[in-house]
């Protein structure tokens, strides 16, 4: 895709900064990232052969709180796309006001090409080097993208090893047998329904009559695709890394999570009724509502004055370019930012740290409950300062999220 995340991030910096009046010497420390560590992970392959693959931790800020974040494995992962999305962790948590900073981490890996066993070895050594700045107090891994409840069972064995006691607190998103909270996995996809339906009701919009459009068939796109299709809406063409499938009566969702659950791709498919389109077909796709879930910069300079969409809800991190974004604004496209779109994850991932703290746990009803207040609570924070100040929800929730952290900047003081 070209474009280098950090250099979006930290213009998106600047707009915001020129928008709040923010202070240029925190302009210039909101740019830079805390600390940010690069390891060589060796990893013995089945063979016996030696591969070494590279991985990154990045903090940003744990001015708020120890960092949380993600940890992401693709063959395009490299340490400004971790310094970015560490970037985007510290405006989410700070937007959804919850007591943590951001921080990301990846490792440079087609991971479908390991086998299990090289997977598991993998993220075994990957932890032991990044031990360091990892942990309850410090910095709280979770899933992204490729990397899953398995594996962060993996990192907090050996976290746990390296302390000779149990420490389930040290990352989110584990299965619920080993300290995991109960509804953390659909989380992100929960929070998208929720602020999806919060915009529709702003817009007056009846949810049930949209064509929706969803690109990404994995935890996040596949739950959401789930939940909507369930809640009897109708999504017409979804995606996933192979391309899509389009039907403009509504495709059978269910039967699609069943194929690809099975590690099928969507391109293998067989449906006669079915269209087969590519992943740039799918985003300029006639539609009302279109659901980015996959990787960032997917809507560009190149393609935005194409889209045929009312609402861009951001299910991914950094989907839309800011070049982008200033097409879709004077377009009249209503775009739900990423830090509030998809903060259902990061949202219930707090949830479990606190219940891992505290060794009790909750019900699926009150982790629900409290995902939906928090995130409505930012929802309708962010869409009364866009109206107030006639400007995109983007940079509304911004200005919210860094006038937070530069609050607690301020406050803190300068060390030393
Ligand atoms: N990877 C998810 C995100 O980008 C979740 C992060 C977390 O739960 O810490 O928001």
């Amino acid at each position: 895709m070209g474009l280098n995340p950090f250099e979006v991030a930290k213009k998106q910096i600047d707009i915001v900064a020129k928008e709040m009046g923010l202070d240029p010497n925190l302009t210039k420390y909101l740019k830079r990232v805390e600390r940010a560590l690069i390891v060589s992970i060796p990893v013995v392959m089945d063979d016996g052969t030696l591969e070494i693959y590279e991985g990154y931790r990045v903090h940003h800020s744990t001015v708020r709180g120890p960092g949380k974040g993600g940890i992401r494995y693709s063959p395009e992962v490299n340490l400004d796309e971790v310094k970015a999305l560490a970037i985007w962790m510290t405006w989410k948590c700070s937007l959804l006001n919850l007591p943590l900073g951001g921080a990301k981490g990846g490792v440079c890996v087609d991971p479908r090409k390991l086998s299990k066993r090289e997977l598991e070895r993998l993220t075994r050594r990957y932890t032991s080097e990044i031990i360091n700045i990892i942990g309850p107090d410090i910095d709280i891994p979770a899933p992204d993208v490729n990397t899953n409840a398995q594996i962060m069972s993996w990192i907090m064995d050996v976290y746990s090893m390296q302390k000779g006691r149990s420490v389930p607190g040290v990352v989110t998103g584990k299965p619920v047998e080993i300290g995991g909270s109960v509804g953390r996995e659909p989380a992100t996809g929960m929070g998208l329904y929720y602020m999806l339906e919060a915009m529709c009701e702003k817009l007056n919009f009846n949810l049930k009559s949209q064509t929706i459009v969803i690109q990404g068939f994995g935890n996040v796109g596949g739950t959401i695709a789930d939940l909507l299709f369930k809640e009897g809406c109708k999504v017409i063409a979804v995606s996933d890394i192979s391309g899509g499938l389009l039907y403009s009566d509504g495709l059978e969702i269910d039967k699609l999570l069943e194929w690809t659950r099975q590690g099928n791709t969507l391109k293998d498919y067989n449906d006669e009724r079915y269209k087969f389109i590519t992943n740039s077909e799918l985003l300029t796709t006639e539609c009302d509502i279109l659901i980015p879930a996959a990787l960032e910069n997917v809507i560009t300079q190149n393609n935005a004055s194409n889209l045929k969409c009312k609402i861009i809800l951001e299910g991914a991190n950094g989907p839309v370019t800011p070049e982008a974004d200033k097409i879709l604004y004077d377009k009249g496209i209503h775009v739900v930012p990423d830090i509030l779109a998809n903060g259902g994850g990061v949202c219930v991932s707090y949830f479990e740290y606190v219940q891992d703290i505290r060794a009790y746990f909750w019900e699926l009803d009150r982790i629900n409950k409290e995902l939906k207040k928090i995130m409505l609570k930012a929802f309708e924070e962010v869409y009364e300062l866009s109206k107030e100040r006639k400007i995109q929800l983007r940079t509304a929730a911004y200005i919210i999220a860094v006038s937070r952290i530069a609050k607690a900047i301020e406050l803190r003081g300068i060390f030393p």
